[in-house]
């Protein structure tokens, strides 16, 4: 997919973050940290709340995209990109050029 096609699936940070939680947790929401299913509902600022260890988290918790401070929208975009990139370099690589 290119970033215009990211652009216009992916069009709010929302969707994006839909995204990745289909990708991350499959259709079930768990706790990063323990586990638990017994999850609250999405909240406003796209958090959830584990109701075992009160602890609130976003589906980039625990892994290497967390706390860089950038939008998952821009994520996609840069996965994007690098497997765009991986692409061509295989591309001609094989190619022999
Ligand atoms: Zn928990």
């Amino acid at each position: 997919m290119n970033l215009i096609e990211i652009s216009n699936k992916y069009p709010t940070e929302l969707e994006a973050i839909k995204h990745f939680e289909s990708v991350r947790c499959n259709k079930t929401i768990t706790c990063p940290y323990f586990k638990s299913k017994n999850i609250g509902s999405r909240n406003i600022d796209y958090h959830y709340h584990c109701k075992d260890c009160q602890k609130y988290f976003s589906v980039s918790t625990g892994t290497k995209i967390h706390n860089t401070r950038l939008e998952l929208k821009t994520w996609l975009y840069v996965f994007s990109l690098i497997t765009d990139a991986k692409k061509d370099y295989q591309h001609y690589k094989y190619k022999g050029t």
